[in-house]
């Protein structure tokens, strides 16, 4: 596949563990940052990096490296992994030791643990007179965290961003939960990665931070970003230098892209520009078919065709109820639901109404919400509907067991499926009063039938995907016209037409499927 083939003899080195930090506002994640940041001993005198690009990488006095997402919050976080990508390998969990466990810290555990990311804690502002980091560890047993001193594995180190504290000790446990993951990659392969920012900059044109994953990056290399593609005429590193080359978990500035990816893109190596520009065309007609279906198509038939697209193997769910029994009776029962293939499980279940981080959290994962006796805020809702995250409302259990197993069942087999119905070719375009564009059409291929679904193609690249409003021959309804004959169609809400566009028909058919 594209930059994903892995061999027999790879040579597998450790690499860098790449690290994002979350926690609650005003904690002290950015103090946090430009302290580690200073912790760099290659940079020499001068204070450690200061280019800012989105991701840096220190190298500590013994030789080991660590690399720091430069974003703090989980917001970037989980955009990127709604984007599929899995950039962090372990979560700095920072907690103010004067103020403990708030909100954001509760939203920050749960991301890393949906994500599987292994959760260190440093326990920041340990200087303050009001500090009480055991209270901080007590708190955090309730949220499943238990520390090494309370008999658990949770690494937790107590430093003060600010008097530059410990930060040797806090990532003395970054390498050490880095070697118990085993990180590593082949540096002798083609590099792959992935987009952490991307920006239009004067003087230099588009610019990207890439964190190299795997492989080695070198300048004069043509690959793909997401749905834009370039050939690397530079490669600026976190210290500012002009580089050749850049190995695995390294953050690293790309110029040359053609245009501006998003946060979370994929970056590939390919072998040449034609191939560069043909995959990126393809994904951009992805894109596009992807951003016409969703405005489209119900919600029950985005999230199967999500669930499909990412092969996903359970169902994430976030419960939200009016009780605690409910909530704990819908938890334990819906877990129950599945087998070995498919299954729920539970991101999050909480008594309350649905709110914005429910949302995100949904999303995030591909999941969908249950809200039992509640209901979402406006915010909640606004933000369901953008991000197509499946809101459903229920009072009693059984109808949730039930309808759960139905989707798994949709998991198992295609709930949903297109078929093909004919192809026409527009000859001309005519504006009629009060009807608006009408497509005058040859049927090339197959058969158009009234009501079906359409998809127009300009040049081999779908551009908008939709419904047919009318389908006439010589000013009549009919029901369907066959290859070889002319009709009329007209489009619903869409009248971007011209001659020469084609149009391609298709139903939407439900297969049933049990669990
Ligand atoms: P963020 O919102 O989590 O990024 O938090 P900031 O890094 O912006 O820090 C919030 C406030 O806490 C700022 O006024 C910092 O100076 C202060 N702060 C951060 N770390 C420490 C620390 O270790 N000790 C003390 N006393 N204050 C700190």
């Amino acid at each position: 596949g594209l930059g994903g083939e892995t061999n027999e003899d790879e040579v597998l080195e450790a690499r860098a563990p790449v690290v994002t930090i979350m926690g609650h506002v005003d904690h002290g994640k950015t103090s946090l940052l430009d302290a580690l940041r200073e912790t760099d001993v290659v940079s020499g005198e001068a204070g450690g990096i200061t280019q800012h690009i989105g991701a840096y990488q220190v190298t500590m006095s013994g030789g080991g490296r660590i690399t720091f997402i430069d974003t703090p919050g989980h917001e970037a976080f989980t955009a990127m992994r709604a984007r599929g990508a899995k950039v962090t390998d372990i979560v700095v969990l920072v907690v103010a030791a004067d103020d403990g466990i708030m909100p954001q810290t509760v939203e920050a555990i749960r991301h890393a643990k949906a994500a599987g990311v292994p959760i260190i804690v440093a326990i920041n502002k340990i200087d303050k007179p009001d500090a009480n980091p055991d209270r901080v560890r007590q708190e955090l047993l309730q949220h499943e965290l238990v520390t090494e001193d309370l008999g658990g594995d949770v690494l937790a180190i107590e430093v003060s961003a600010k008097k530059r504290m410990n930060l040797d000790k806090l990532e003395e446990a970054i390498l050490l939960q880095a070697e118990i993951l085993d990180l590593k990659a082949n540096p002798e392969r083609t590099a792959q990665g992935v987009v952490i920012e991307a920006k239009m900059e004067k003087g230099r044109g588009s610019v990207a931070t890439v964190l190299v994953q795997t492989g080695t990056l070198r300048v004069g290399e043509v690959f793909v970003a997401g749905s834009e593609w370039g050939r690397v005429r530079a490669l600026v590193d976190d210290r500012g230098n002009s580089i050749q080359e850049a190995g695995p978990s390294s953050p690293v500035e790309v110029l040359g892209l053609q245009g501006t990816p998003a946060a979370g893109d994929d970056f590939v190596i390919v072998d040449d520009e034609s191939r560069a520009r043909e995959v990126a065309n393809y994904r951009q007609r992805v894109e596009r078919e992807a951003r016409a279906r969703l405005a489209q198509r119900g919600t029950l038939e985005q999230m199967f065709s999500a669930i499909k697209a990412g092969d996903a193997k359970e169902l994430p769910i976030v419960i939200k109820g009016d009780v605690q029994g409910s909530v704990e009776a819908i938890a334990s029962t819906v877990e129950k639901i599945g087998n070995d293939s498919v299954k729920v499980r539970v991101l999050h279940s909480a008594v309350g109404g649905i709110n914005e981080s429910d949302v995100t959290l949904a999303k995030a994962s591909g999941g969908l919400i249950i809200g039992f006796n509640v209901r979402a805020n406006p915010q909640a809702r606004d933000m369901a509907r953008r991000d197509g995250v499946d809101i459903r409302y229920y009072s009693i259990i059984y109808d949730v067991t039930d309808d759960l197993k139905k989707m798994l069942s949709g998991m198992l087999a295609p709930t949903l499926r297109e078929r093909f119905l004919g192809y026409a070719s527009i000859r001309e375009v005519f504006s009629i009063t009060k009807v608006g564009k009408v497509a005058g059409c040859m049927i090339t291929e197959g058969i158009v039938k009234r009501g079906s679904k359409v998809r127009l193609l300009r040049d081999d690249v779908v551009i908008h995907t939709g419904d047919l409003a009318q389908l006439k021959r010589f000013k009549e309804d009919v029901k369907e016209v066959r290859d070889g004959y002319e009709c009329g169609m007209s489009f619903t809400n869409y009248e971007d037409i011209r001659a020469g566009d084609v149009i391609e028909c298709f139903e939407i058919e439900e297969v049933a499927a049990t669990l």
